[in-house]
């Protein structure tokens, strides 16, 4: 955890980085959960989500709450086979993907009447060596998903393995990593002209070993707890004396797209911030709808110096090198901010939403 001095005069105060999208031995993954957590903790993770497919067991076995300094809760990653895969936070009961690969809108629904955040995991399915390290989502007319995982650090990896590669790919699996595929940005951006979708960084991890190997654990957990992380903003601290209050913190940071990720690795992005400013005063953060009007700034900031991108509906439309950009809102749109670091991809925020129209007709 991190505090933010500088931005108390917009009421956030804290950025807390997770790692979210994690399979243990309760279902494919090599680590036990206290191993897990035990890597977390040595990574410095300030929270992280566990998804193993089709259950809740960790949640039942008790480890949901906190570990000393680390926040353990517990989602399920809703597994047809094949294709559709969907993390579900903050449900109650389990919800079955196996048997309804065909259904994607039911298991998004089924999520929501729980009162749970869903997300489109690893949406892409291109380049990939087999076909089973794809699994992408094939129905995008749906509706009322919370967001999409958009930089999956897993997916990442297994796109850009190649047979002449996978020797450095194991030794040092950030040398083949390129950030979020283009076609993730793309679908983000679109559905973001009609509705908040929030875009998250995450991992999935299983630590798969295979015998044999110089390297013989793909991507251990304690590398993967310092690559790709999503950092959430709040105006609290989370809650250390009430575990299910820490856990409705998050969520609703997450639910609220009040969050960025980013490769840790690269360069800790703690400190980032993007912001709608108005006469100096802040009145937007990520995630949030504004109504346009020309007096509106955007500025982003970023912990060192980088090369920073602003987007207007995946376009373009202000860059610079330095640790701070400014731009003058000249119309509506999606606005969202990349980061490079020494042209690696480092750090992506979640969109300002500037919408043409009344303030009243967005308060959602
Ligand atoms: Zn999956
Ligand atoms: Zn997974």
């Amino acid at each position: 955890m991190s505090m933010l001095s500088s931005d108390r005069n917009a009421g956030i105060a804290y950025d807390y980085a997770g790692a979210i999208h994690i399979h243990s031995t309760l279902s494919d993954g090599s680590g036990t959960v206290p191993q897990i957590v035990e890597h977390a903790q040595e990574a410095g993770l300030d929270f992280l989500i566990l998804t193993d497919h089709e259950h809740l067991q960790a949640r039942e076995l008790g480890f949901e709450g906190w570990h000393d300094e680390l926040l353990l809760l517990v989602g399920e990653e809703v597994t047809p086979r094949f294709h559709n895969h969907y993390l579900a936070f903050d449900i109650e009961r389990p919800v079955r993907g196996r048997g309804n690969w065909n259904r994607p809108q039911q298991l998004i629904d089924a999520v929501a009447e729980q009162g749970g955040l869903g997300f489109i995991a690893h949406p892409i399915g291109e380049g990939y060596p087999t076909r089973a390290m794809a699994c992408p989502w094939l129905d995008w007319t749906v509706s009322g998903f919370t967001g999409i995982e958009i930089w999956s650090y897993m997916h990442d990896w297994a796109r850009n393995l190649r047979w002449s590669n996978v020797a450095a790919a194991l030794a040092r699996p950030d040398s083949i990593v390129r950030g979020p595929h283009r076609e993730a940005l793309r679908r983000w951006d679109a559905i973001g002209k009609c509705r908040r979708v929030v875009g998250l960084g995450t991992l999935d991890i299983h630590a798969k070993r295979i015998p044999g190997l110089v390297y013989p654990t793909v991507l251990p957990y304690r590398f993967a707890f310092g690559t790709v992380r999503t950092h959430i903003l709040l105006e609290s601290p989370l809650s250390r004396s009430d575990w299910q209050r820490a856990a409705r913190q998050v969520y609703d940071a997450l639910r609220n797209g009040r969050c960025f990720f980013a490769h840790d690795g690269f360069g800790d992005s703690t400190g980032f911030h993007f912001v709608a400013q108005r006469q100096n005063a802040v009145v937007g953060w990520m995630g949030e709808e504004l109504p346009f009007s020309p007096d509106l700034t955007l500025i982003a900031s970023a912990p060192e110096s980088a090369h920073l991108c602003l987007l207007r509906d995946g376009v373009v439309v202000a860059e610079g090198d330095g640790k701070r950009l400014r731009f003058r809102v000249d119309r509506p749109g999606v606005y969202r901010v990349e980061v490079r670091k020494k042209f690696r991809p480092w750090i992506f925020s979640n969109p300002i939403y500037i919408r043409d129209g009344e303030a009243e007709a967005l308060s959602a």
